[in-house]
């Protein structure tokens, strides 16, 4: 695989506003493409119909735009391998998952989800694992099976995982890690209404996509041994692994949209600047080979070895993200730092929208003088409306 051009991917699901978890990949994913000289790509994960939202899907790649992390293929961009979006890719799901069925690796399931609990309850009261006990495997022939399928039974389809072995993998960044499959449960891959899991769907574009290296968070490493038994089970070449560590708050609890600072929108309506935010996310969990603090995208991109990550969840801190933001606002360039501070001002009533050049040449001004003190361009308005008040002394 040395000689094969790095592909790597980021698939978030368009569930709600991007969220900060996306950059996180998204910028580590781009800078470790961008380091190989390989492609990085988008691809939308909204095969959970339930929890689907369409103008997620555009905000997601807006929100990249902003942080200058433009995907070289995904939906809206296009590219060899599209498309790009899970929900225009289902026949190709169908037509991997009747192939393991076919093959043995593979099997129908007409388990109501009644009799689901039922096991599952009766499961836990004997202290056993909870997983799916095969009763459709071992109580129905293949021919059973087909036809109750043909029939219109509703089902799903799971995989057969092996029952017996270790999975191994060797971690990017972790190294080797091993999962017995005996406690590998057998993973539904078509739900019953049609659709693929996660876990297809992900195997079967990464493999149709020429994914050469999966760099996802810590909350999927449980899932590779069932997407390196897919790729066995398919015949592909599996790509490589690399899982980083999940982001925390101070108090170690995972960072959740109830405060509202995992959303990218946060960011924006902030005055957070997208090149201060990159800075931030870099310096979580990974770090600077001279332990730089401040440094940018392109020196990321030059120094990216996944050997300088940590594994110990990186801590999420607000107070340092708008540390960092000041020390961008100063470095900026009036010229540069005005039309980021503008729509603020308009916004706070400060400027009339559309002010005329004598009142931006004016604002300018003001805001260079207030630059050393902003720590985010929120704070603009406050700082400089004493030098619009005609009354002020
Ligand atoms: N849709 C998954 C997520 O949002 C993708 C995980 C993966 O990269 O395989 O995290």
């Amino acid at each position: 695989m040395t000689d094969t051009p790095v592909r790597v991917r980021i698939a978030p699901s368009p569930t709600g506003d991007p969220h900060v978890g996306t950059a996180y990949m998204g910028l580590f994913n781009y800078a470790f493409a961008r380091h190989h000289g390989g492609q990085f790509i988008l691809r939308l994960d909204d095969t959970d119909r339930e929890r689907f939202n369409a103008t997620s899907a555009h905000a997601i790649l807006e929100a990249l735009r902003w942080l200058g992390l433009q995907p070289d293929e995904g939906p809206e961009i296009g590219g060899p391998y599209g498309p790009y979006v899970q929900s225009e890719r289902l026949a190709l799901y169908t037509h991997y998952a009747d192939q393991l069925v076919a093959a043995g690796h593979a099997y129908y399931c007409f388990c109501t989800k009644e009799r689901l609990a039922e096991m599952r309850a009766a499961q836990e009261a004997a202290g056993d694992a909870t997983m799916y006990d095969r009763r459709c495997l071992t109580t129905l022939t293949r021919e059973e099976a087909a036809r109750r399928v043909r029939d219109g039974a509703p089902h799903v389809i799971r995989m057969r995982m092996p029952r017996e072995g270790v999975t191994t993998f060797h971690d990017l960044i972790r190294g080797a890690v091993s999962f017995e499959n005996a406690l590998i449960d057998d993973q539904v891959l078509i739900k019953a209404d049609g659709f693929p899991t996660y876990h297809l769907a992900t195997v079967v574009d990464d493999h149709l996509m020429r994914i050469t290296h999966i760099t996802r968070a810590e909350e999927w490493i449980s899932s590779t041994p069932k997407h390196l038994t897919l790729f066995r089970m398919f015949g592909w070449e599996a790509p490589q692994f690399a899982h980083f560590p999940l982001l925390r708050n101070a108090d170690r609890s995972k960072i959740s949209k109830r405060q509202g600072h995992t959303s990218l929108h946060w960011y924006q309506a902030e005055g957070i600047l997208p090149e201060a935010l990159l800075n931030f996310l870099a310096l979580l969990g990974w770090s600077h080979p001279e332990e730089k603090e401040i440094f940018d995208l392109n020196e990321l991109i030059a120094n990216f070895t996944f050997e300088r990550f940590n594994t110990s969840g990186p801590v999420f801190d607000l107070e340092k993200l708008r540390w960092l933001n000041g020390v961008y606002i100063r470095a900026l360039a009036i010229d540069d730092l005005y039309p980021r501070v503008e729509p603020f001002l308009i916004k706070a009533g400060i400027l009339q929208a559309q002010p005329v050049p004598e009142e931006q040449a004016f604002a300018k001004q003001c805001i260079a003088l207030e630059q050393e003190k902003a720590r985010a361009l929120t704070e603009f308005p406050d700082l400089v409306s004493f030098l619009f008040n005609p009354n002020f002394p």
